[in-house]
């Protein structure tokens, strides 16, 4: 499915990426404990998903529900967390298996992920995906839908919003998407500021392989890193 990895590889990748979290943290003045560093498994093969956890790595992200549900019994208990696009009709199959949910994009997804969590009888863990550059192609709330969604969303009694998450535009330069962090990090805090019942806004979810440390400078409390852990994907 990937590359061939070498352990060896893994390592010196993983220790890159911790050396670049801890400048962009004390550059930024927060503490090493602020951020969580999962990783965006998509295409990794099960033995490569279990040496990085082995390593330290305990939280885990897929995109795709076939996919997660296909390596998900032969994975080491850890965090598991969807990250990708979800469709309502597939929220059952994953329900008892995340801990928490990225990519919340619609009122009726919300809801669905209620009532099946409902018949679990779990409070589900979601984030609120945000369209912060605006594009056409994504899905996601408009920023400007997202007071009136969390709202709603945070009323819906299997369901506990823990905050917010984006995937800005594609860009040539990293420093580019600096000013969709920032634009993040500000909706971040003004819906933390409401206070609402059933919503606590402790993770804010950007940042990727190219531009992580932005995103850490710029407030992000959780980063999904692929690339640049498992290197390059010979597709998607
Ligand atoms: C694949 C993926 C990532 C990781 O992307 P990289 O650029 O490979 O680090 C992060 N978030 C989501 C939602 C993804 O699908």
């Amino acid at each position: 499915m990937m590359e061939k990895l070498s352990a060896k590889e893994f390592d010196e990748n993983y220790s890159r990426i911790i050396e670049k979290i801890n400048l962009a943290l004390e550059k930024s003045g927060r503490e090493k404990d602020e951020v969580t560093l999962l990783a965006a498994t998509k295409t990794v093969d099960v033995d490569t998903i279990n040496y990085c956890i082995e390593k330290g790595i305990n939280y885990i992200g897929e995109n795709r529900v076939q996919e997660m549900l296909s390596k998900y019994e032969e994975i080491s208990p850890v965090h598991h967390h969807f990250i990708g696009h979800l469709q309502t009709n597939k929220v059952k199959d994953i329900i008892d298996k995340v801990e928490l949910i990225h990519s919340v994009h619609s009122l009726k997804l919300a809801k669905e992920i209620s009532k099946q969590a409902q018949k679990i009888d779990k409070k589900m863990d979601i984030l609120l995906e945000v369209n912060i550059g605006l594009e056409e192609s994504k899905s996601g709330f408009l920023p400007d839908e997202i007071k009136e969604a969390v709202d709603q969303i945070s009323k819906l009694e299997n369901i506990s919003l823990k905050g917010l998450m984006a995937i800005p535009p594609i860009c040539e330069n990293s420093e580019d998407n600096r000013k969709y962090f920032k634009k993040m990090y500000n909706l971040f805090v003004d819906i933390a500021s409401q206070k609402l019942d059933n919503s606590s806004m402790e993770i804010l979810s950007m940042g990727m392989s190219d531009d992580f440390d932005i995103a850490i400078e710029e407030g992000a409390t959780l980063i999904r890193v692929g690339t640049a852990l498992f290197g390059k994907r010979v597709y998607n």
